[in-house]
């Protein structure tokens, strides 16, 4: 039941369970009814061979069972199936996959998001007043609309930029189902953020609202689409398909052509988004971006030897937003590129400050997201930068996360090594917290490892946390790469970094990120 399979082969000389016993059970069952099952047997009396046909067995294979004749049996059984379940599961006009299919393919993923704690979204999607275009028409031109419609969905879902999908995220699948008359239903399995099915809905509708030829003539459609999401709104397909029908509902009485959430939290989740995002917009015009410096010390001489430059961002209309509000978003859409410009920019101009200042072997830190090291122009942009303010690369660090060694690692660390080539530092941030296999991490052209703050909160008392500092350190050195360990709040931890011998720490205990000014204040004063 479980696995649902397309086909049974069975001998009916079990040894604890008879072949009879076994053919009833899957006769019994609802679900299973229906499975082809090839019985092999060396009993040849017909008796048999028709309580076997009662009891739901579609063919015989008789023992000693010849290869060829098995190899043929199971081919036409499952050709035979395959056509019975297009005749069942699909819809011969837009050769779409039915409700029938929709409803078990959605209880599965629903099983599967269960297991391994995933969201789903559901969409049910309806053209708005079809029945005027389809008297307007004729039902083989609304045939030829629902096709149409079919395929400008097809097209926006198989658009892989749409959510700004990383590596990270790319398993995320979208599966169009032609449910009934005039409505199609979408599901999204394995969505990060629920937020993020209102980017696939505005695109489909839009879609929609392209004119069509049909029959000669431009018609003009749109549609409504309500979305229920997996834990939030239900467990099972009557459930969200409620739930996302009754938001459905809500956008036809207020006109249609737009998109609803059911629930109410994700719906304004939705509006902050996009007032987070208009506002993001509009940042890097308004001058609303600063940077912030915490210093990166050394563990024995408590020397600051760099400082890491963190991105502030204070919305004229929001107040200070956490970078951990914004960053992810940004790297979303997209303006992370912009944005991660700015920032390398203004830390070549701090560089500079500083070396001017007379601290000339102090370094710069720069996160750099994987979606900004993705960009085209990335290498040609870090470049610019860095020639047009005559600046050494060996005072820039760039941090990069483990997440950006995902996929196409090869490609990766030839891309890291055009970096190094160049003369840039590069570090590995979070450390431990991403999948980065050991296999690379040698071959990787990096000099530091960043332990993450996670594994530093609890060393003190958690041995196994402790476990973890002691064997990235350990692991850093054997290789010839430097550790710093993030935030550091107490003097205790220090102590374990010196007595493990970590060469760098930052943290509260030695500064909170600060503005320029307060940078230069804890330099002097030291
Ligand atoms: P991160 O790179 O791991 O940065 C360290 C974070 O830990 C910073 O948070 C910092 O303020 C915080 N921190 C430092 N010491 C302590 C401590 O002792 N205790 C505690 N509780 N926290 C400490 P922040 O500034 O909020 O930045 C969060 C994340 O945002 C960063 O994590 C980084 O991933 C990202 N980020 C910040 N600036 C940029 C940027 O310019 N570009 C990109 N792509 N990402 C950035
Ligand atoms: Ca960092
Ligand atoms: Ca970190």
């Amino acid at each position: 039941e479980e696995t649902k399979p397309d086909l049974l082969l069975l001998d009916l000389d079990l040894s604890k369970l008879s072949g009879f016993d076994t053919l009833s059970v899957i006769h019994q069952n609802v679900k299973l009814k229906h499975l082809p099952i090839i019985i092999m047997t060396s009993a040849t009396d017909p008796e048999s061979k028709v309580r076997a046909l009662d009891l739901g067995a579609t063919d015989f294979l008789a023992k000693p069972i010849d290869k060829i004749e098995l190899g043929l049996r199971v081919k036409n059984t499952l050709a035979a199936k395959a056509y019975q379940d297009q005749l069942a599961y699909y819809d011969p006009m837009t050769k779409l996959p039915n409700n029938k299919l929709f409803q078990e393919r959605l209880d599965w993923a629903v099983k599967k998001a269960k297991r391994y704690n995933d969201r789903l979204a559901l969409m049910t999607i309806v053209l708005d007043k079809f029945n005027r275009i389809n008297a307007m028409v004729g039902p083989s031109g609304g045939d030829d609309v629902m096709r149409q419609v079919a395929r400008r969905i097809e097209g926006v879902i198989r658009n892989v930029d749409i959510l700004g999908r990383s590596a990270e995220d790319d398993d995320i699948k979208m599966n169009l189902f032609r449910t009934d008359g005039s409505a199609f239903s979408l599901l999204l399995d394995r969505i990060r953020g629920e937020e993020n099915a209102a980017v696939v809905a505005n695109r489909i509708i839009e879609a929609i609202r392209e004119p069509m030829k049909v029959e000669s003539s431009n018609i003009y459609l749109t549609a409504s689409i309500g979305i229920a999401t997996f834990p939030a709104d239900g467990e099972d397909y009557a459930e969200l398909m409620h739930q996302a029908s009754g938001a459905r509902g809500y956008v036809k009485t207020r006109g249609g052509n737009s998109f609803q959430f059911s629930s109410k939290e994700i719906n304004a989740a939705y509006i902050k988004r996009l007032s987070l995002d208009n506002g993001l917009r509009k940042a890097l015009d308004r001058d609303e971006f600063v940077l912030h410096y915490q210093p990166e010390v050394n563990v024995r001489t408590n020397a600051i030897e760099g400082v890491e430059s963190l991105l502030r961002w204070n919305s004229s209309e929001t107040g200070l937003v956490p970078p951990n509000d914004f960053i992810p978003l940004a790297e979303e859409t997209g303006l992370i590129v912009p944005i991660g410009e700015w920032v390398i920019n203004e830390a070549c101009l701090q560089l500079k400050k500083l070396h001017k200042a007379g601290m000339t072997s102090l370094v710069v830190a720069v996160n750099l997201s994987v979606r900004q090291f993705n960009d085209p122009g990335f290498f040609s942009m870090i470049k610019r930068l860095v020639t047009g303010h005559s600046i050494d690369p060996r005072f820039i660090k760039l941090e990069i996360t483990e997440s950006l060694l995902m996929d196409d690692i090869e490609n990766k660390i030839k891309m890291l090594k055009r970096l190094t080539g160049m003369g840039f530092q590069l570090a590995i941030d979070d450390f431990g917290t991403g999948f980065s296999s050991l296999k690379y991490i040698s071959k990787l052209p990096v000099d530091e490892l960043k332990i993450d703050r996670s594994f530093i909160m609890d060393a003190v008392n958690n041995s196994s946390n402790r476990a973890v500092v002691l064997s990235v350190i350990f692991l850093a050195h054997c290789l010839g790469l430097r550790t710093v360990a993030e935030g550091i709040e107490e003097e205790e931890q220090l102590d374990l970094l010196l007595k493990e011998r970590c060469d760098l720490y930052q943290g509260f205990l030695f500064s909170k990120p600060v503005p320029e000014k307060k940078l230069f204040e804890l330099l002097s004063s030291r």
